[in-house]
């Protein structure tokens, strides 16, 4: 169930992330109005040991063997079972060290530039000609949805981000690269049609999206 994987811990309201308070929304029924209700304080109190375990990529410096890649990696957060592959290479001073899923849960970001979305990915002046436009253009999708666009895929992501449902991608000495699948209505009859994301990992939890569409 997603609220048992999504909060291990009571946190108080002011610190819950909008993803959290999104949820909260969901499940804080309108009439009981908008005391914060001991229904949901039941809701968020779960077992610490039912929360997902996340993992820090540290890198220790020792002499001189700096590592571009490892470099990249220090300080960022993965789910335990979804982290690039440890140790990196022989004789990697790397660790993983495990997180709190509240500091997951509190400071996860996700971030993209609006140039990612109009021009870059409506092409309305058909300056890139990649095509790329032709998947929304079907779904009903113009440059006029370009802001509601970004910030639907800033929320679906953070939310799968924190529910550890991301893939990983390529990694070298730019960074580490997940992809997101993010899922919205076609227009007209509403059917779901879903596409990837790509986002590049940085460090305490911070996704910078790559492309807004990396394929079916
Ligand atoms: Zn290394
Ligand atoms: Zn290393």
């Amino acid at each position: 169930m997603y609220i048992k994987k999504a909060y291990g811990y009571v946190l108080p309201y002011d610190k819950l992330s909008p993803v959290s308070k999104s949820l909260r929304a969901q499940y804080d029924p309108p009439e009981i109005g908008g005391n914060y209700n001991k229904q949901w304080v039941a809701l968020l109190v779960i077992q610490k040991s039912a929360a997902p375990g996340w993992v820090k990529w540290t890198h220790h410096s020792e002499g001189k063997t700096h590592c571009d890649v490892c470099l990249k990696l220090d300080g960022c957060w993965f789910l335990e079972s979804k982290s690039p592959v440890w140790p990196h290479h022989p004789f990697c001073h790397c660790t993983l060290d495990p997180i709190d899923y509240a500091e997951v849960l509190m400071h996860a970001k996700t971030y993209s530039e609006y140039s990612k979305f109009d021009p870059y990915l409506f092409d309305p002046d058909n300056v890139y000609k990649h095509g790329k436009n032709r998947a929304f253009a079907s779904w009903g999708y113009t440059v006029a949805d370009a802001r509601w666009l970004q910030a639907e895929i800033e929320k679906q992501a953070l939310e799968k981000y924190l529910a550890g449902d991301y893939t990983l991608g390529k990694l070298n000495k730019d960074g580490q690269r997940i992809s997101i699948r993010i899922e919205i209505p076609r227009k007209g009859n509403g059917k779901m049609v879903s596409f990837l994301s790509g986002w590049m990992v940085y460090s305490n939890g911070l996704l910078r999206l790559t492309t807004p569409y990396g394929g079916k």
